[in-house]
């Protein structure tokens, strides 16, 4: 059973929140501000999701996000955004943070059920059909069974999404994929629920991770991504 943890001061959102999720089967642990949610998670270590309102008394929903990502146990923890209209450029933030979706107020619920569950599958199941479960590009090494990825040797930390996101480049090297393409494979969403900005945020995020390999994560006009069949010199030495 999942845990989720929420973090939202609006009592009635909170309460219907919590009634609905634990109705889903997920054991729910509800926190009015950020403070007393990454207590919770000092105590308790990562709930499989955190959903975060943005704008909190105290710490902001940013803040604690910021804090999830800097913590080596909850570096990849699902993070979802409950955000007030007009919060665009937080949602932005948070995004470059690390979020892996947002929803924004007023939501229904039954769709916020959708995406949690779709979250939650995509951070829990590792991708079937691994012909190898190691991948290498340049200095890019990936291994798939155990959800690690290094740089010239240096592991790096990505995000649930991020994760699956260069899997699926790094399997599909030398071939375009849109960004409808990614939505579905990555997000298990279609373009309906999702905005495509979500995919070149996520994209931007993993090229800058990636460092002197990013590049080699193309935009490809109009279409989408790809990333280059063959690793060039810069990307295949340490230097
Ligand atoms: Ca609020």
């Amino acid at each position: 059973m999942a845990n989720i943890l929420i973090i939202e001061d609006e009592e009635d959102l909170l309460l219907t929140l919590e009634y609905n999720l634990k109705n889903e089967g997920y054991q729910v642990f509800p926190f009015a501000t950020g403070e007393e949610g990454l207590e919770w998670v000092s105590q308790n270590g990562p709930p499989d999701l955190a959903m975060l309102d943005i704008m909190l008394p105290g710490m902001s929903g940013i803040e604690v996000c910021h804090r999830l990502r800097m913590d080596e146990r909850t570096r990849a923890t699902p993070i979802l955004f409950l955000s007030a209209k007009g919060d665009d450029s937080d949602r932005v933030v948070g995004f470059e943070l690390g979020a892996d979706d947002y929803v924004v107020k007023p939501f229904h619920v039954r769709e916020l059920m959708l995406r949690v569950r779709a979250i939650l599958r995509r951070s829990s199941v590792v991708p079937q059909l691994q012909e190898s479960s190691q991948e290498v590009f340049g200095v890019l090494k990936m291994d798939r069974t155990r959800h690690r990825v290094w740089l010239a040797e240096q592991e790096i930390f990505l995000t649930a999404m991020e994760f699956k996101l260069l899997d699926l480049l790094l399997s599909n090297k030398g071939r375009v994929q849109s960004r409808d393409t990614l939505l579905t494979k990555v997000w298990n969403l279609n373009n309906t629920s999702v905005q495509t900005r979500t995919v070149d945020v996520h994209v931007k995020r993993l090229r800058e991770k990636l460092g002197p390999v990013g590049d080699a994560i193309e935009t490809v006009r109009n279409m989408g991504y790809r990333l280059r069949e063959r690793p060039t010199d810069t990307e295949t030495s340490t230097s």
